[in-house]
């Protein structure tokens, strides 16, 4: 039975194919199976029971990088999210969740002491595997498919290192961080940028060390029971404590945490997706700085789900020309090709679809390239290395600890070694 909403959703699109002069995985592969209109046209069919869920049909859906680019420039207003979400929710019930993945998004994703361990028994596993080096080696896990440049997972997570709260002496502002996890596992420095800027801005930063995955992969693996349970235990977490704003340096968590939640968790989350704030629109509502900028270049990269799915465009780049001079690159707002799951089933086809934006970034002639998500931070670095281009990847709020640092290097900036072979 198709929901109400989703149905009427599925009504609105008027079969116009303006997404398909948008959408990153149609202009590669050309094939109307792997845009908007072709999977609305395939959710119509599933749900009317014209056709049945099969490999083939999870294989289209998959694909779909849920970047938003459609849904944004659809003249109908078609929610191509909730339809895509409704087709994921009906492979994961009608085809099953694999059991070991469901053993992750159920078991092991809400008991962090428990994950934390087994992506260390996976990531020294792994290190047993040849592959080329460059600088520290550590390989992560969830990357390990095809040939890629990765850079090593953290000895000691960001949840580790900074949930004790530095205490500030009379704090203007009390900001809840929820930190995601490859911020938590692989990119740690963009927790300890985030949390030195804040404090610097006499902002108190509270990082609740129960706080799990936002549930992102079990939402694009269609698990809608995990998914639940991770939002509750969010939900949990930051409402025991008393907190003026919650603060995320990654576009994906937050774009989850604002629009899943709300479907999942219902009114009762409203309030604190009100107080959820992508870090730059933070600091821009809520704090003056003016940094000495940097005698150097930055471009800056529109994460989908930041530009797509939330409107904020502005806020990171004011961030950025407060720090170094700011050059736009061509393209700013085509996707970098990253994103969960999809960049590791459909790694070729990622790859194409980076291959764009590195050319961009590359053309621009900046010395660095910065972001708002670490997931197209990871993307970027990948296509960066892969083309052996000396241009450096940051999150923009590294870039502002930086220079609010005068110039002094973030910490552990995480080295890259190419990883080749399957598992
Ligand atoms: S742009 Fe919107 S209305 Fe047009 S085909 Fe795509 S989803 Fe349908
Ligand atoms: S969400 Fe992105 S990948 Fe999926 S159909 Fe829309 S534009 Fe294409």
């Amino acid at each position: 039975m198709v929901p109400a909403e989703v149905k009427r959703e599925i009504d609105k699109c008027a079969r116009c194919g303006k997404c398909r002069s948008v959408c990153p995985v149609f202009i590669e592969t050309g094939d109307e199976t792997r845009v908007a209109r072709g999977r609305i046209t395939l959710a119509e069919a599933i749900f009317q029971g014209e056709i049945f869920y099969s490999k083939e049909l999870r294989d289209y859906i998959y694909s779909c990088k849920k970047c938003l680019r459609c849904q944004a420039t659809c003249p109908s207003g078609v929610d191509f999210g909730l339809i895509v979400d409704a087709l994921l929710e009906g492979i994961g019930k009608n085809m099953g969740i694999p059991l070991m993945a469901k053993f992750v998004l159920r078991y092991l994703l809400p008991r962090r002491r428990l994950f934390d361990l087994a992506i260390r028994v996976a990531s020294w596993s792994q290190r047993l595997i040849p592959g080329q080096r460059k600088g520290n080696l550590r390989h992560l896990p969830l990357f390990f498919m095809g040939r890629r440049w990765v850079p090593h997972l953290t000895q000691r997570t960001a949840l580790d290192r900074f949930s004790e709260t530095r205490k500030l002496s009379s704090p203007r502002m009390r900001v809840g961080f929820f930190v995601g996890c490859l911020i938590n596992y692989v990119y740690p420095n963009i927790a300890e940028s985030l949390i030195d800027v804040l404090n610097k801005l006499n902002i108190e930063v509270v990082v609740p060390p129960s706080q799990v995955c936002c549930g992102i992969p079990a939402r694009s693996l269609g698990d809608t029971t995990a998914a639940r349970i991770l939002a509750e235990k969010n939900r949990e977490v930051f409402e025991a404590e008393k907190l003026d704003a919650i603060v995320t340096a990654c576009s994906t968590c937050l774009l989850t945490i604002k629009r899943e939640y709300l479907r999942l968790l219902g009114e009762p989350w409203r309030p604190m997706t009100e107080k959820m704030y992508d870090i730059s629109v933070f600091l821009e509502k809520f704090t003056q700085y003016r940094p000495e900028p940097l005698d150097t270049t930055v471009t800056y990269h529109d994460p989908c789900h930041l530009k797509w799915g939330l409107n904020v465009t502005r806020e990171p780049r004011t961030v950025l020309s407060r720090c170094a001079r700011l050059k736009e690159m061509e393209y700013a707002d085509r996707c970098c090709g990253g994103g969960g799951v999809f960049s590791i089933i459909y790694r070729d086809l990622s790859m194409k679809i980076g291959e764009h934006k590195i050319n961009s970034v590359d053309k621009s002639g900046a010395r660095i390239v910065a972001t708002s998500c670490p997931g197209c931070v990871l993307q970027l670095a990948d296509l960066a290395a892969s083309k052996d281009l000396s241009v450096e990847t940051l999150h923009v709020i590294e870039l502002l600890s930086r220079t609010l640092n005068n110039g002094s290097k973030v910490p552990a900036v995480n080295e890259l070694v190419q990883v080749s072979g399957s598992p």
